[in-house]
């Protein structure tokens, strides 16, 4: 029956970026659909881990910050000491510095293009590693933005590194589709987050978005729920390298 290669019963997800925001969200829907969830943050998930577990899910905490490829191996052994395997890694993390770009500096830059582009790569393949090693196969979801597909303002290195994660994702896709691996991406519209706080603060900005938004609102952690649960189950086996917008429209305009 359909319903059932929706389920993740048995399977672990590594969602980086867990302790809040589209990252909570996504633990949460992954834990909901029956997987066990590694969530990886540089700071205390505890209200995350109380909402898997008030779903009825498990939750195992890796603090680390991802901002260098330093903590990857551990990232990853430490998962596969824990559960056993890993079966689903969410690349969500991600830092946004907004400055015009005649000022923007070379550590501003460094620091988005580390976090967000750098180190997605290189821990979609330490776990790539795993997945062809236990031939098991897997599901890999970048989190990309509509400036993934649009120039944005003052915000330079966010913009390149989001349009890189399309490309990467087509790219990764590729290679491991051959060992069962599907890579794919999530690109969400204008979610209420951390991420988009100042835009919201600034009532000009936060009018102008929400009226080019067909949904009339802002995306909420739980909007992301149905695309994460989709791409990390087996009724995704024959997508790959596909990016899926949830942005209320905004695309579409
Ligand atoms: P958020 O609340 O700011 O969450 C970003 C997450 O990334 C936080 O958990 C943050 O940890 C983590 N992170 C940043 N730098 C890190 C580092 N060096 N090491 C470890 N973790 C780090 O924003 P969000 O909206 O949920 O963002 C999640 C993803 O969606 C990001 O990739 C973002 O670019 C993308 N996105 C968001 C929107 C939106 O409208 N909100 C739209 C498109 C795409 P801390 O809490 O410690 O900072």
């Amino acid at each position: 029956m359909i319903l059932e290669s929706f389920k993740l019963d048995g399977k672990v997800a590594i969602v980086t970026g867990a302790n809040t925001g589209l990252g909570q969200g996504m633990c949460v829907a992954l834990a909901e659909a029956g997987a066990k969830v590694a969530g990886v943050a540089r700071r205390d998930c505890s209200e995350t881990a109380k909402l898997v577990e008030a779903a009825g899910g498990e939750f195992f905490e890796v603090i680390a910050d991802l901002s260098s490829t330093e903590p990857i191996e551990r990232i990853v052994e430490s998962v596969v000491a824990h559960y056993g395997r890993v079966d689903i890694l969410v690349n969500n993390a991600g830092v946004i510095k907004r400055e015009d770009a005649d000022k923007y500096t070379i550590e501003d830059w460094d620091t988005v293009v580390n976090v967000n582009q750098k180190v997605v790569f290189f821990l979609s393949q330490a776990v790539a590693k795993r997945m062809i090693e236990a031939k098991h196969g897997g599901k890999i979801i970048n989190i990309a933005s509509m400036l993934s597909y649009q120039g944005g303002i003052r915000v330079p290195a966010y913009t390149a590194s989001k349009s890189a994660i399309i490309g990467l994702t087509r790219a990764l896709a590729n290679e491991w589709a051959k060992y069962g691996i599907n890579v794919n991406g999530i690109a969400p519209g204008y979610m209420a987050t951390n991420n988009t706080a100042q835009l919201r603060d600034d009532e000009k900005r936060n009018d102008e978005i929400l009226g080019r938004i067909p949904a009339g609102r802002w995306g909420t952690p739980d909007d992301m729920k149905g695309a994460v649960v989709f791409l990390a189950s087996d009724a995704a086996s024959y997508v790959n390298g596909f990016t899926l917008a949830v942005d209320g429209g905004w695309l579409s305009r």
